[in-house]
């Protein structure tokens, strides 16, 4: 396998068929071997049905469904520990990442980065001040106290060195150090511009 795409889910009902037909667009056109693994972080909405006719439809889709909500980071490290590919990509399920940016970061990945890690520019537009201010000041802490300067920290579109997701441990919200870890220990770690959509549903 040489990319897999983890989508941490829940109560995503009227997001994952768009998502899922976005993803297929792009990694179809990609001529690469892949496997789209959703994860349902214990959805309550009818999200599980909604999986279940796209993995019908779709042999490249996996479902695992977490038996109750566990949280995000939980359901990424569920995600990346039953992962195959060459590459792991990480993307959010509510339509806020877009699938068109997944090429420039295996672009990196084929420079020899070990992560390539997205940075929402317009991340802002629409944002409520109670949103911003925690997230500037979460930036700004976590990039002072690693040492590893990214402009934002908070994305879940990356691209990650297949092993190197798999090795990972994360609990509580930790899916946002995974940069500055990996860098701790070497990792090469770059940023790419992606574009930002705020979600439509959900
Ligand atoms: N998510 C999850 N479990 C949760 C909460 C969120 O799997 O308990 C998923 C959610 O469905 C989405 C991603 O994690 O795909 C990011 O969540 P959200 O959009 O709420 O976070 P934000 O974009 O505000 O950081
Ligand atoms: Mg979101």
């Amino acid at each position: 396998m040489d990319i897999s795409i983890v989508v941490p889910l829940y109560n995503e009902r009227d997001n994952l068929a768009p998502l899922h037909e976005e993803l297929a667009r792009v990694m179809d056109a990609l001529g690469r071997s892949y496997e789209m693994l959703f994860v349902d972080d214990g959805s309550t909405d009818g999200s599980a049905e909604v999986l279940r006719a796209i993995k019908a439809s779709d042999p490249k889709v996996r479902v695992i469904r977490l038996a109750r909500n566990s949280g995000q980071t939980a359901a990424l490290q569920c995600g990346f520990s039953n992962t195959t590919g060459d590459v792991v990509i990480a993307i959010d399920a509510d339509g806020e990442n877009d699938p068109a940016d997944i090429p420039r970061l295996l672009a990196c990945m084929g420079e020899g980065y070990d992560i390539a890690s997205g940075w929402r520019t317009e991340r802002w537009k629409g944002a409520a001040l109670t949103r911003r201010i925690p997230s500037i000041a979460a930036n700004w802490l976590i990039s002072r106290i690693t040492g590893v300067r990214l402009h934002d920290y908070g994305c879940t579109l990356k691209a990650y060195r297949g092993d190197l997701a798999r090795q990972l441990r994360l609990y509580g919200e930790m899916h946002r150090f995974v940069p500055a870890l990996a860098a701790e220990q070497g990792a090469r770690v770059t940023e790419v511009e992606v574009n930002f959509r705020p979600r439509l549903s959900g």
